[in-house]
């Protein structure tokens, strides 16, 4: 159980600084400014973690490393957190309807205003912000990623809870994943252990049993879980203040045949090659090919059907990608997934995955139950 209360934000400085960085990666990007509305990049930028809606909110962050301003209809101001707002100084330019939100943005931003978006704003505001600024946005991805990428040693403790957490869920697996529940019912079990582990909810719960097993998007259904199967059971959910888990494992009812055990056992040796590989300056495409290598070589390659990871922070799926084709070098701080699988439609399916970080050296597993088959009942 957690029972260690955590801050529902972190320290007012540690905003300071990624409002300080942010600018300066705006100003690098040849931009007036960033405009941000609720989501991931928000909570990032200030902790606040506001819903998006018809209404705009937005938080303006000039480049010049002026202050950055709050635009918010007033009924919404409670919502946006005002310790957010109170504790960073941020001037609040509140409208009610009526108001043109747009032309408040508009002067924030200044400049000629070239600015970047949020990925998550509507393209309800998104039009309107365009026509009143003369100017298309970009997308502020590109600005921030730099930045999200490479977390801080606060993000990544927040992971490190959130990968101890998932890892108590995975090592209850015995209480519910048995014979003769639906997946559906163990699914149930497990997301009430997740909010009991300490993440403030179950994100998404994947028990594919089975053939179900060999759908990599497979949820839930309600086939009954019986003896010989194999079950991939994929988790996570977030921990206070917004970070992630991500892990998956894969468990057989009863002992499994000698061939399924064997293809597991290159799974997990092609999940641990990439570990291996994962350290600072390797790319994330090398990362990728270590796994793949080791499965294309026992003739497993045409089973592993999706790339072998992705990063994770306040997003469950955000860069970097670990994918064919990504050049980025890997860099002290970054956090993702390792989840190489193998995939057999209408028999079975079995995936592995750890969130790593990369470290000055290496790669260190947030996520540490025993990797290979795991035999329940
Ligand atoms: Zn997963
Ligand atoms: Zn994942
Ligand atoms: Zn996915």
């Amino acid at each position: 159980m957690s029972t260690t209360p955590t801050p529902s934000r972190f320290p007012s400085d540690v905003y300071a600084d990624r409002l300080a960085r942010a600018a300066r990666a705006t100003g690098a990007a040849d931009l007036d400014a960033l405009v941000i509305t609720p989501g991931p990049d928000l909570q990032y930028l200030v902790g606040a973690t506001a819903s998006s809606h018809e209404r705009l909110t937005a938080l303006v962050v000039p480049a010049d490393g002026s202050t950055p301003t709050v635009v918010v209809p007033r009924l919404e101001l409670a919502s946006l957190g005002p310790a957010a707002v109170a504790e960073l100084g941020l001037p609040v330019r509140d409208w009610t309807d009526g108001d043109d939100p747009y032309r408040l943005v508009a002067a924030a931003v200044g400049g000629s205003g070239r600015i970047a978006v949020a990925d998550a704003m509507p393209a309800l505001h998104v039009l309107p912000l365009a026509d009143t600024l003369g100017a298309i946005p970009i997308l502020a991805t590109g600005v921030l990623r730099e930045l999200r990428m490479v977390k801080d040693p606060a993000e990544i403790e927040a992971l490190r809870r959130a990968g101890d957490a998932i890892d108590r869920v995975h090592a209850r697996m015995a209480e519910f994943l048995q014979v003769g529940r639906t997946e559906r019912e163990v699914a149930d079990l497990i997301a009430r252990a997740i909010v009991a582990e300490g993440h403030e909810a179950a994100d998404f719960v994947i028990v594919g049993s089975g053939p179900n097993g060999a759908d990599p998007h497979h949820e839930v259904s309600d086939r009954v879980v019986a003896a010989g199967d194999i079950v991939v059971i994929d988790i996570g959910g977030a921990v206070t203040p917004g970070y992630y888990s991500d892990s998956t494992r894969t468990y057989a009812i009863g002992e499994p045949d000698a061939d399924i055990a064997a293809t597991i056992a290159v799974l997990e040796r092609a999940q641990q090659a990439a570990r291996d590989a994962a350290r600072p300056g390797v790319t994330a495409a090398a990362v990728d090919a270590a796994a793949r290598d080791v499965l294309v070589a026992a003739g497993l390659g045409d089973a592993f059907v999706h790339r072998t990871g992705h990063g994770i922070g306040l997003s469950v799926h955000e860069e970097p990608y670990i994918v064919a084709g990504n050049d980025t070098p890997l860099a002290p701080g970054m956090a993702f997934s390792i989840e190489p699988g193998v995939y057999f439609p209408g028999r079975w399916g079995a995936r592995i995955e750890d969130i790593v970080v990369v470290t000055a050296d290496g790669a260190e597993a947030l996520n540490r139950r025993p990797r290979g088959l795991t035999v329940l009942g």
